[in-house]
């Protein structure tokens, strides 16, 4: 392996930059987590296929990792206002639920599409309503210098620290549209860091402060959570483009406000050395949204056959940065390309990995592999070194085990772990069940070696009636396929 140095763009330049440890031998990361009131769509679950990239990366460079993803089960509002509803208690109120069973069962949701996912554990999953003192003291620290009262809440003064909204390029870029009606507050970008239960209104979720009972605001959470368990400056903080324009601006507000540091121009300042965004996975027809009914779910597109790590290869497909337009033409195809690539292990289960000595077989797939992770996590390029890796011929077979073993722990397919039966989902709609495809399979082939066609013909065209396609001389030796 090659030792490339590991480049990332970090979204508070923007501009790629070498990574170096705040603590040498070290990286912590946070990311931002779901906000438990629904089910994830996939879209959202890009942002984690991505951030266990960038861990699994990090580890692969001989880096210590400690990652944080948080539980947001309280504060995050319905717009990015602050004069929206909180999703969880309007969520727990439309559901007549109670808001701590709403939350805990839709963030086993999210642990169920992450272990699909195969989206490692990170070292810690802090849920926000477990920091809530640690929130009020934050806040208490930051109060004076930096916030002011108001009926609703308590708000930072954004014009308080330098360089507000760099992250958003606020300044520069349209990112600053944002006037909404609180009324009172200095500036259109104040927050509330703080927000006060209305008088006579009881919420599921409060708490007792200085400023009132009442709930924390979601930029705060994440601040304190980071900070508690990484501590200020920690090396990478990661979200959804979204968060680059609002939350992480906020965010980075607070944390330069707490650590009594000003200006961006040294990046250390933010709380994080560097700050990075995928983009969006997008989709045509709307369905992604939560808001919209049904909406695309990875259980939706288990329903409908697709192997959960086919959707974890199509997102690699793209870089992190480039938005990825959804299809199931393109997840059709992912989950070809997976089952190559399962195939082609297939013959090297049985055979022990060898360390990977400089094998001249694989040495220019593995200086592709090292050049494109550590270029910004250039997946689509890994990929296709993957690919060349298992490819290749007449070469011993533990040496190419571990080479393909390094690489997938880096991509992270499980590709050892897989088997074809486990990429051959039966969709919902099926009636038929796989004993009794094989079994009329079974029959087919001992009418066929008996020269008995109208038979073999009249199985297939059962099958066929049924969903199912049977595929002889398929090059990939699948031999039946529900349609
Ligand atoms: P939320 O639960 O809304 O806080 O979102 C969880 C994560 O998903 C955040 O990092 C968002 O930025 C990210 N996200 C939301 N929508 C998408 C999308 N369509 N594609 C990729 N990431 C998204
Ligand atoms: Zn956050």
């Amino acid at each position: 392996m090659t030792d490339a140095p590991l480049k990332l763009f970090n979204s508070l330049t923007r501009s790629l930059e070498v990574f170096e440890p705040v603590h040498p031998g070290e990286a912590r990361v946070y990311t931002c987590g779901p906000t438990v009131y629904n089910y994830p769509h996939i879209g959202n679950m890009r942002a984690y296929v991505f951030a266990d990239v960038l861990g699994r990366t990090l580890s692969w460079k001989g880096l210590k990792l400690t990652h944080v993803i948080n539980i947001t089960d309280v504060g995050h509002l319905t717009d990015d206002a602050d004069a929206g509803e909180d999703k969880m208690e309007k969520m727990a109120a439309s559901q007549a639920q109670s808001i701590w069973d709403i939350a805990e069962h839709y963030k086993q949701a999210f642990w169920a599409d992450v272990r699909a996912l195969n989206i490692r554990q990170p070292a810690q999953w802090t849920v926000a309503t477990d920091y809530v003192a640690q929130m009020i003291d934050f806040a208490k620290g930051i109060a004076d210098k930096h916030c002011y009262e108001l009926e609703s809440g308590l708000y930072f003064d954004v014009s308080t620290v330098a360089d507000y909204g760099r992250l958003a390029r606020a300044n520069t870029e349209e990112g600053e549209g944002r006037i909404e009606a609180v009324e009172g507050k200095r500036n259109a970008a104040d927050f509330a860091i703080w927000r006060k239960t209305p008088p006579g209104e009881t919420r599921q979720m409060e708490w007792d402060s200085p400023w009132g009972r009442g709930a924390p605001g979601w930029h705060l959470e994440c601040s304190v959570m980071s900070g508690e368990v990484l501590g200020f400056p920690f090396d990478i903080h990661t979200g959804g483009i979204d968060h680059r324009e609002i939350h992480h601006p906020n965010e980075i507000a607070q944390n330069q406000a707490h650590c009594c540091t000003n200006g961006l121009d040294d990046p250390r300042n933010s709380g994080a050395k560097v700050w990075m965004h995928n983009n969006f996975l997008v989709e045509r027809s709307g369905k992604m949204s939560k808001s919209s009914g049904e909406f695309l779910r990875l259980q939706l597109l288990i329903d409908k056959g697709y192997h959960p790590l086919a959707y974890r290869l199509m997102c690699l497909q793209a870089h992190y940065r480039s938005e990825l337009e959804f299809s199931w033409e393109g997840l059709g195809a992912a989950l070809t390309r997976l089952k190559r690539m399962v195939m082609a292990v297939e013959p090297l289960k049985a055979v022990e990995a060898q360390p990977v000595a400089e094998h001249p077989k694989f040495a220019a797939a593995l200086t592709t592999f090292d050049e494109a992770m550590t270029d910004d996590l250039a997946t689509p390029v890994a990929l296709t070194a993957l690919d060349e890796a298992l490819a290749v011929k007449k070469v011993d077979a533990g040496v190419k085990r571990a080479v393909i073993e390094e690489m997938d722990a880096v991509l992270g397919f499980n590709l050892f772990g897989l088997t074809r039966a486990d990429l051959r989902i039966r969709p919902k709609s099926a009636t038929i069940t796989e004993g009794e495809i094989e079994a009329a399979l079974a029959r087919r082939k001992e009418a066929r070696a008996a020269k008995d066609f109208a038979t073999s013909d009249a199985i297939r065209d059962d099958l066929s009636a049924q969903g199912v396609d049977v595929m002889d001389g398929d090059p990939l030796g699948w031999e039946w396929k529900l349609s």
